[in-house]
């Protein structure tokens, strides 16, 4: 008798080891100069846990691996350029390499990597806050310009990378947080988490869903605080949102932004930000940033070089540029929409 009425409270001890309960778990960490926060559903405490120490060690890893000026492989992958040597690179650096020499081509060069010059005479390879400082000469902008690196004066074999302009200096800023980001999700999957989200400093992708719903971000509003519009992602799939509010120089009353055009020297201006979807994150952050410097004349052309089709622009007078496929896509934050302008399908 006494024997009967434990074993309920005993199965029932047993199922809640077998399978505690699984929910929403989220944390926040602090690598790339930005903060990161990853979203998993349906996982267990420890799971959630031990997966976030995973990516931590991960995203740490690849922070030294590809940081434009603290020492690490890139920084001597760039030495050995200037001085026209042929060096080594890691796997991902090859992948990055590659993959910018494909973007580059398909944004008329607006998206270059190559840059990493031009945006160290800017100021901004520092952590230190730039506001106040005064910009680059003409004279030093213009001789950059002269020497014209591209990532088409890199060729690679195997492993090993060389340039025929010794101005080539690699800087990966605006796709390496969209490269990384899918790395991490992968990891994910592989460890058996299939719902999840990880978000970048504003640059995120999500796989699976949140409960039984497509997981519902928010996209940063360009000018002051909060967001701009919500919209749902689908499994696999990355939005990315680029902006010269982000980092800025200001001296003078002037603001310099950090995307810079690779044609001019100067940063752009016309367009405040932008933001891509789709389900390559590189690809997602390296057009937001080729859009911004397209600018409202060029923006739908190079987005349809670049394989974009989810695309939505906010201009220096706060109007937004899109295609109906995106206006279908975004939900407008708060009571006032901002004017639309709605473009042809890309
Ligand atoms: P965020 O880092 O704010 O998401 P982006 O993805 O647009 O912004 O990346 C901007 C960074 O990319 C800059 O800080 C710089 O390191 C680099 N960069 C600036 N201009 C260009 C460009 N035209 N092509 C490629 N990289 C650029
Ligand atoms: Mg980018």
């Amino acid at each position: 008798m006494r024997l009967r009425a434990a074993l309920p409270a005993v199965f029932a001890l047993l199922l809640a080891g077998c399978s505690p309960a699984r929910e929403l778990y989220q944390d926040r960490l602090y690598v790339f100069g930005t903060l990161v926060d990853v979203t998993l559903w349906d996982v267990t405490e420890q799971q959630g846990r031990a997966a976030v120490a995973d990516l931590a060690r991960e995203f740490q890893a690849e922070h030294v691996e590809w940081h434009a000026w603290r020492p690490g492989p890139l920084v001597e992958l760039n030495a050995a350029l200037a001085r026209g040597e042929a060096a080594r690179a890691t796997p991902h650096l090859v992948r990055l390499i590659e993959l910018s020499q494909r973007l580059s081509r398909q944004s008329d060069g607006l998206f270059d990597p190559a840059i990493g010059g031009l945006v160290r005479l800017w100021g901004f390879h520092s952590d230190d806050p730039l506001t106040g400082k005064a910009p680059p000469s003409r004279e030093a902008i213009a001789a950059w310009v002269a020497q014209r690196p591209s990532m088409e004066d890199l060729t690679i074999e195997g492993d090993l990378v060389r340039s025929r302009n010794p101005a080539v200096q690699l800087d990966f800023g605006a796709i390496a947080k969209g490269y990384a980001v899918d790395l991490a999700v992968a990891r994910l999957h592989a460890m058996g988490i299939h719902d999840a989200i990880v978000n970048a400093g504003g640059g995120m992708t999500a796989i699976g869903r949140r409960e039984n719903r497509p997981w519902r971000v928010g996209v940063r509003h360009p000018q002051g605080q909060g967001v701009i519009a919500a919209l749902e992602l689908a499994d696999h799939e990355a939005v990315h949102t680029s902006g010269n509010y982000e980092r800025y120089n200001e001296h003078e009353g002037i603001r310099y932004g950090h995307i810079i055009d690779p044609r001019t020297g100067y940063p752009g201006h016309e367009i405040v930000s932008a933001t891509v979807i789709h389900p390559d994150g590189a690809v997602a952050d390296a057009a937001a940033t080729a859009l911004v410097l397209a600018g409202v004349k060029d923006w739908e052309r190079i987005a349809r070089q670049m394989g974009v089709t989810l695309a939505m622009l906010v201009d220096e007078s706060g109007t937004v540029h899109m295609p109906p496929a995106m206006a279908a896509r975004v939900h407008f934050a708060g009571d006032a929409p901002p004017p639309v302008k709605l473009g042809a399908p890309l």
